[in-house]
């Protein structure tokens, strides 16, 4: 097993993981992590395993609505699902409960649309044992262009998990997972475990285990990180890996899942030569289903389907009003193709785009706007605008750095009033240069 230490210094929590799905990482917990969640044993059951219940604290962010009765429900859905036994997977009951401490609380360090690691660094900071956020992009350790996506869930080892606001029971469960030490394990679709399906809900002997104990480590003051394992994400050769349900699915069944990070790009490399770009294309401008699109702006991205191009731009150029939250997720998956496609687009026009949209005029007077519960919306000028430095720092193009680097100067001129702007185009061109926390060869080590 690839295992990896961290040291943790104010703001570096270092829970950076391979991939954007999730990242696993053990940490034998710090201060900053607070109350360590009160757990409550109950009478053993009839085959003898002993029910065990974890007391959560759950805080949302402030724009991003999140009622008590909706967080009883995800806990009682995935008390359920890991209490079943599935058929299709080798699974054991797993009699854990989740139950809500107190009333969820609320906080407002960070953007309720999550696109940098110093943003992630400030939710971890943050002691609530479940975070809520709107959505999470490109962060959670995802070093290069084709491992940045949307996610779903962030999780510490021995610490506490940060979610979008509409992760399914099972993320919350696979999350907490991970908090409890589990890495992945993707060899069946169901695995609650799995890094990246949805709909899961198996666990094995160890996993139940790891459910009905106490968090690891928690309280400590030193700590070490245990990674995801990269080469049973990402290697289809892998035993096992891809052999069963993967295989047998068409192209569309594939594109219209909603996965942990969207279309994995492992699932990508396995079709790819299965996918044509014109299908693709035409796809595209036909399907009905945002979620759907999204996946196939992804692959578009992936494959470095450079005729895609010019919808995406006109796309970016012309988007406004109201968009749901599927909506928003497809815009973001457009303009994160286009930052893989910049690097291959030699007239320049891509990048310009980015450029361009990393103003917040650029995307001011269009209405644009998310629709979220309760009747509000939440102003996207920012977001977007931090989400086309992201996409300028996935192009692998070295004229970019200097693009990036004279938008940083502008930005300290004042033309951008957005605290994690700066940060963003730090993280943007560390991408680039392969630094700081997205060095590639800092990412893992054996322990002697
Ligand atoms: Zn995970």
């Amino acid at each position: 097993m690839e295992v990896e230490r961290v040291h943790r210094k104010t703001n570096s929590p270092n829970y950076s993981a391979r991939f954007a799905t999730c990242a696993a990482v053990a940490l034998i917990s710090v201060a900053g992590c607070g109350v360590p969640p009160g757990t409550t044993s109950t009478p053993r059951t009839a085959e003898g395993i002993e029910p065990f219940s974890f007391n959560l604290t759950v805080a949302r962010h402030i724009d991003q609505p999140l009622s008590d009765q909706r967080v009883n429900r995800i806990f009682s859905t995935a008390d359920a699902l890991l209490l079943k036994v599935d058929n299709n997977c080798d699974d054991v009951s797993c009699p854990v409960t989740f139950q809500r401490a107190q009333s969820v609380a609320t906080f407002d360090n960070t953007p309720a649309i999550v696109t940098t690691e110093s943003q992630m660094d400030a939710l971890f900071d943050n002691p609530a044992d479940i975070k809520i956020v709107t959505l999470m992009v490109g962060v959670c350790g995802s070093p290069s262009a084709n491992e940045v996506s949307l996610v779903l869930g962030c999780a510490f080892t021995g610490g506490t998990a940060v979610l979008v606001q509409d992760a399914p029971p099972d993320v919350w469960a696979h999350e907490w997972g991970h908090v409890q030490g589990l890495g992945h394990r993707s060899e069946c679709a169901q695995n609650l475990m799995h890094a990246f399906e949805l709909e899961t809900n198996a666990v094995d002997v160890a996993e139940r285990n790891a459910f009905l104990s106490p968090t690891p480590g928690r309280g400590l003051t030193a700590f070490r990180a245990i990674s995801d394992r990269p080469s049973v994400e990402f290697d289809p050769d892998q035993d096992g890996f891809f052999q069963s349900s993967e295989q047998s699915r068409s192209l569309e069944d594939l594109m219209g899942r909603r996965y942990l990070a969207g279309f994995p790009r492992a699932l990508f490399e396995q079709h790819a030569l299965n996918m044509r770009g014109a299908d693709l294309r035409q796809q595209l401008t036909q399907e009905p289903s945002p979620r759907y699109r999204a996946n196939i702006a992804r692959a578009l991205g992936l494959s470095r389907d450079l005729v895609a191009c010019e919808s995406f731009l006109s796309d970016c150029g012309s988007i406004g009003g109201e968009l749901e939250i599927d909506e928003l997720d497809e815009l973001i998956e457009k303009i994160i193709a286009l930052g893989r496609l910049a690097g291959v687009d030699n007239s320049n026009r891509t990048t310009e785009l980015l450029l361009a949209g990393s103003d917040p005029s650029f995307w001011r007077g269009r209405d644009l706007n998310l629709r979220i519960a309760d009747d509000r919306v939440l102003n996207l000028e920012e977001a977007l605008a931090r989400v086309c430095v992201l996409g300028l720092g996935l192009s692998e193009n070295p004229n970019a750095v200097n693009s990036l680097r004279e938008l940083k100067r502008k930005s300290a001129a004042g033309i951008n009033n957005d605290p994690w702007f700066v940060p963003q185009i730090d993280e943007a061109i560390a991408r680039i240069e392969g630094t700081g926390k997205f060095a590639k060869q800092a990412k893992s080590h054996r322990l002697p």
